[in-house]
Formats: C-alpha cells, sequence, structure tokens
C-alpha cells in the first residue's frame, strides 16, 4: 500500500484563490490532487492544511480514505466548518484520485459506474435589461443548452432602486450609505415574476430556467416569490432563503409547486439534514469541496436518493477544475443526479490542468483516464499568479438597504 510522504498546496489563479492540494505517496511518479479553494480565505485553509492536517496524515496508507476522513474530521475537536471542511476535502479528493490511479479507473467507476453518458450543465444567463438577458439565454439555446439560469444583472438585480426612487437617510453616511445602489426585496418580488412571463412569452416553456435569488430576501418576501413565480415552471429556484431561515421552507412547500434549490452555504450535516428528511428542498447544492469531499458528499447523495431529492453540486465562478472534476465524478455515478452549474475558466486556466473536464453544448464530458483525469502543470500554475493580486483581500460584495442596513448575500 503506498504511504502519504508530503501534502502540499499550491496557490493559483490571478488571485491565488485556487488552492490545490498535492498528495505524495512513496510510490515513484505516484500522486494525487484536490480542491481546497476558498475565494476569501485562501490562505486560512493553506495554513490548516500546512500546519495542521498535513503533518498528522503523513505516513499513512493512502487507501485508508475513510478512516483519515473521519479520524481527521474530529482531530481537532471542534468539527464541520468551512476551512476544515475545506482542507479535509483537498486531501480527501487527492486520495480518491491516487485510488483510480492505483486500480486504472476513472473514479466514477470506483464509486460504482455511471448512471448516465455525460452530465447535463446549466448555463449562467445575465443582462441588465429584459431584451439584454433574452439574448444571452438565446446565444445559450443557440449553442445547444438546455437548462439556463437567468439573472438581470449582478445578484439582487431587479431589486436595485434608481437614484430617483431611492430615498437616503440625511446623514447617509459609510458604512451606512448607498451611493451606488440601494436594494429593495418588494421590488424584487416585483420585477423577477415579470422576468419569467416576459422570458417565457419569447422562449416558451421549452427552455429549462432557473434563477438564483441568492438569499436576499426577507423570509415572508422569499415565500411571496416563489410563489409568484409558480405559473413559469422554473426547473429550480435557487437560495431563495439564508442558511439561518430554512424552517421558511415549509411555508414555501405549503404554498406552491415551485422546486427549491439550496445548499452552497452549507457546511454542517446539522444544516442540511432536516431539508433532505422532510423533504423540503428538491435539489442539494453543497459545494463538494465545503462538504469535505467525495467521502462525504457520496453519503449525501446517496441520503438524497431515498428521499427523492436531487443533487446539483455548486459550482459557478470562484471553484478551480479539480472541484468541477470531483461534482462530476459524483454525478457520472448518482441516479439522482438533478444538474451541475457550469464555471468559468480561461484557457490559460485550463492549460494548467491537462485533462480537465470538457464542457461542450450543456454536457460536461469525463475523459478516460485513471483517477480524477487531469492534472496539474505547476509551471502553469504559478504563471497565472498576479503578485500584486496575491497581496489582496477578497470579500463578498455588500448590497444595502436605502437605510443602509447590510443585506445578507
Ligand atoms: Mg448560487
Amino acid at each position: 500500500m503506498p504511504k502519504i510522504t508530503r501534502v502540499q498546496c499550491i496557490r493559483t489563479r490571478s488571485g491565488g484563490t485556487w488552492v490545490i492540494v498535492k498528495v505524495h505517496t512513496d510510490q515513484p511518479g505516484l500522486y494525487g490532487i484536490g480542491s481546497a479553494s476558498d475565494h476569501y480565505r485562501a490562505s486560512t485553509v493553506v495554513e490548516a492544511i500546512e500546519q495542521s492536517l498535513g503533518p498528522k496524515i503523513v505516513g499513512r496508507d493512502t487507501g485508508d480514505i475513510e478512516d483519515i476522513w473521519q479520524s481527521s474530521l474530529t482531530s481537532g475537536y471542534w468539527r464541520h466548518d468551512s476551512i476544515w471542511n475545506t482542507a479535509l476535502a483537498g486531501v480527501d479528493m487527492a486520495l480518491w484520485d491516487i485510488l483510480g490511479k492505483e486500480a486504472g479507473m476513472p473514479v466514477y467507476r470506483l464509486l460504482g459506474g455511471p448512471s448516465r453518458a455525460a452530465v447535463p450543465a446549466y448555463a449562467h444567463a445575465a443582462g441588465n435589461t429584459l431584451e439584454e438577458l433574452e439574448q444571452d439565454v438565446r446565444r445559450y439555446l443557440e449553442d445547444g443548452w438546455i437548462y439556463i439560469r437567468c439573472q438581470l444583472g449582478n445578484y439582487g438585480g431587479g431589486g436595485f432602486l434608481t437614484p430617483e426612487q431611492r430615498r437616503r437617510p440625511e446623514n447617509a453616511r459609510p458604512p451606512f450609505d448607498t451611493p451606488r445602489r440601494a436594494f429593495d426585496d418588494e421590488a424584487y418580488l416585483d420585477t423577477i415574476p415579470q422576468m419569467f412571463a416576459f422570458l417565457r412569452d419569447r422562449l416558451g416553456f421549452e427552455p429549462k430556467l432557473t434563477h438564483d435569488v441568492h438569499e436576499h430576501l426577507r423570509p415572508h418576501v422569499a415565500v411571496a416569490l416563489a410563489k409568484a413565480v409558480e405559473p413559469y415552471r422554473l426547473f429550480f429556484l435557487e437560495d431563495l432563503l439564508p442558511p439561518e431561515h430554512v424552517s421558511y421552507y415549509w411555508h414555501v412547500k405549503q404554498q406552491c409547486t415551485t422546486p427549491q434549490a439550496m445548499g452552497e452555504l452549507f457546511v454542517n450535516p446539522a444544516e442540511y439534514l432536516p431539508l433532505i428528511q422532510e423533504r423540503l428542498i428538491d435539489y442539494m447544492r453543497i459545494r463538494v469541496s465545503k462538504a469535505g469531499g467525495i467521502t462525504p458528499a457520496r453519503k449525501i447523495a446517496h441520503l438524497c436518493e431515498w428521499y427523492g431529492v436531487h443533487t446539483a453540486w455548486q459550482e459557478g465562478g470562484d471553484n478551480d477544475p479539480v472541484n468541477q472534476a470531483a461534482a462530476m465524478h459524483l454525478d457520472m455515478n448518482a441516479w439522482n443526479f438533478g444538474i451541475q452549474e457550469e464555471n468559468h475558466f480561461t484557457e490559460a486556466e485550463l492549460d494548467a490542468f491537462p485533462g480537465h473536464a470538457v464542457t461542450k453544448h450543456g454536457y460536461i464530458y469525463p475523459n478516460a483516464k485513471a483517477g480524477l483525469g487531469l492534472d496539474l502543470d505547476e509551471t502553469k500554475a504559478a504563471a497565472l499568479v498576479d503578485p500584486e493580486r496575491l497581496k489582496r483581500h477578497f470579500y463578498m460584495a455588500e448590497d444595502r438597504r436605502p437605510d443602509g442596513t447590510v443585506v445578507r448575500p
């Protein structure tokens, strides 16, 4: 059995926000890679791996995947937090990669084999006006995509007041000020159903459309929105509620049939178990690395299967090609797979990950290579990093109401 000799972190992308974990072994040429990326706290994750997780597992057999995960989970007593889960995931994915290489099989075959030929993905269409959005949706439809997320500009778009509509307090001052834009969730409640009415009128009901609320609404407005978009038969409505208010999904399910997708902020089973068991969501959207890797994610997928919940692992803008591959292998196998979110990689970024998954006309395709199927070209990965951006700190955008109250993102 190969033994772990070293756990290395490699930061890449221009701001160094992608953390790729490389687990080295005592077998010549045998190593695995995993994703431990965190757009906002990359250096914290690196420290967790280099100062705690890595030293703990050096010397272990690479095939002890389950025990390494379980014993590392509780190795700092407190567990199920976003940083530690991400660190665990980086190592866990790399160990599955090594196991696949030893077996000479893609990871999805180790998980039980394929349930499908390729993985359907949903696209991100956006526009600042209804017409621009329609054009963007049509661009994807013409390219063969079936599932399309529709947004009016950035998250919260459709709920931002114009400078004329916005009534700021006389003493508005930073940070309790909204010089750029102010969010009003009742405006959002008016606009988004109109957006779907417009799109269905122009495009019909064949395209499968989704929308991401990104938790911007107060819970009672969220319930009203889910009900208001019901006639437009969404594929799903995403992150209607913040994790603090998931109990409102009970009201949503009483009120309407709009399918609900949630999970990208979840890190702790206590957050999502009730939603699955009570069948309050239809799509589970945890990011594989934030769940703690392939080991816990496959268990979540299996649990969801028995409750009729489908998977839609979160991808999108921040994720790296290794996390995309991990999600894709889970998707290839899980019978109750629903959809995978598209990523946004530049050519140069993909070039640093030879063997990366290929997204084409709305499908993500795995290759026949053993393990996760992709590698990291460390020279190209290093060349992606901008030393100035590496020094920067990244934070979520702050939207505020007209009176200055911060809106949860
Ligand atoms: Mg989202």
